[in-house]
């Protein structure tokens, strides 16, 4: 038996009881965060459930829908971007006793236009199956062109290289498909090196030119040789030299969330190897097609390309 929206009920745009960042560590911080993800509380007349979802979202930008019950939780599926993720459901000691928790990170991809999107909650309480449907609203949001000049052969791409390129995104692919049902990242996430944003993400861009794809990360300031450490707690996935990315490492911390670290001097880590939030996972260089050294670092939400910017301490 389904009843629609009975326990999701919405109620109006105010956030409702107990602040999110109760959840988090560093959870002050992440509590204005959250804030600008306008989020809207929603819960049952007794406040048994509550579910927040923000209720405008922005291309190339992520958000957390988190779900939490007084009550037993036995499954969550949220339905986001043609797609329908098991979140696990833990429990934690509150002041008032016991509650159930769970999140996802979602993102909206680069390309969406602006409009309406449905995001769909499904939870298990005590027995009886919920469901809640939102839309959330798309606004349109522009991202600067930028120009680079790189060596010749990152622009004009050799066969041989194009080759071992595409068997590359191949392994890429197979890395951002991982649907990991557990949830290992937590929010703030952990800035893999201090240095300021040389490159934001979501760059229209043009190397020696010619149009590419937009930058799907964020490049940050760092010396050659200077660590990196992992944003979050994971397995990592891939950890070898690519033709662009260079020395790369893919960390999977669950429910489909990847980060990534390119252009690395020195790989720290190997595939399979479980890390630590702020592990040193290798070393800042100029690997791959590159003007110079820096840290790329990407965040990639159930395969969709974000700026991990809002989600940093
Ligand atoms: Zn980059």
């Amino acid at each position: 038996m389904m009843s629609h929206d009975r326990l999701f009920s919405r109620s109006g745009g105010a956030r409702q009881g107990r602040p999110q960042a109760f959840f988090f560590s560093g959870g002050i911080v992440f509590l204005s965060v959250l804030a600008l993800f306008l989020l809207s509380g929603a819960r049952t007349a007794s406040g048994a459930v509550r579910l927040e979802a923000p209720e405008v979202v922005f291309p190339g930008q992520p958000f957390v829908v988190t779900l939490i019950a007084d009550e037993p939780v036995e499954k969550v599926t949220v339905q986001w971007n043609g797609e329908a993720i098991d979140l696990p459901v833990e429990v934690r000691q509150t002041g008032a006793g016991e509650a159930r928790y769970a999140a996802a990170l979602l993102g909206v991809g680069l390309s969406q236009k602006p409009g309406r999107v449905p995001l769909r909650v499904d939870a298990v309480v005590s027995g009886a199956a919920h469901s809640s449907r939102r839309e959330l609203k798309v606004r349109d949001k522009e991202y600067p062109v930028q120009r680079l000049t790189v060596k010749k052969r990152y622009v004009d791409v050799a066969r041989a290289d194009l080759d071992r390129h595409e068997k590359e995104r191949a392994r890429v692919k197979q890395a951002l498909a991982l649907r990991t049902g557990m949830r290992f990242w937590d929010l703030p996430l952990h800035r893999p090196v201090p240095g300021g944003v040389s490159s934001v993400f979501g760059l229209r861009r043009f190397f020696n030119d010619q149009p590419r794809k937009p930058h799907s990360g964020i490049d940050l300031r760092g010396a050659q040789g200077s660590p990196i450490q992992a944003c979050a707690e994971g397995v990592v996935v891939l950890a070898e030299n690519h033709f662009f990315a260079g020395n790369s490492v893919y960390i999977d911390h669950g429910e489909g969330v990847v980060s990534m670290y390119f252009h690395m001097s020195r790989l720290d880590v190997r595939a399979g190897e479980r890390v630590k939030k702020g592990q040193v996972i290798g070393a800042v260089g100029s690997t791959g097609r590159v003007t110079g050294p820096h840290l790329h670092f990407g965040l990639s939400l159930q395969g969709v390309f974000v700026d991990p910017m809002p989600l940093f301490e």
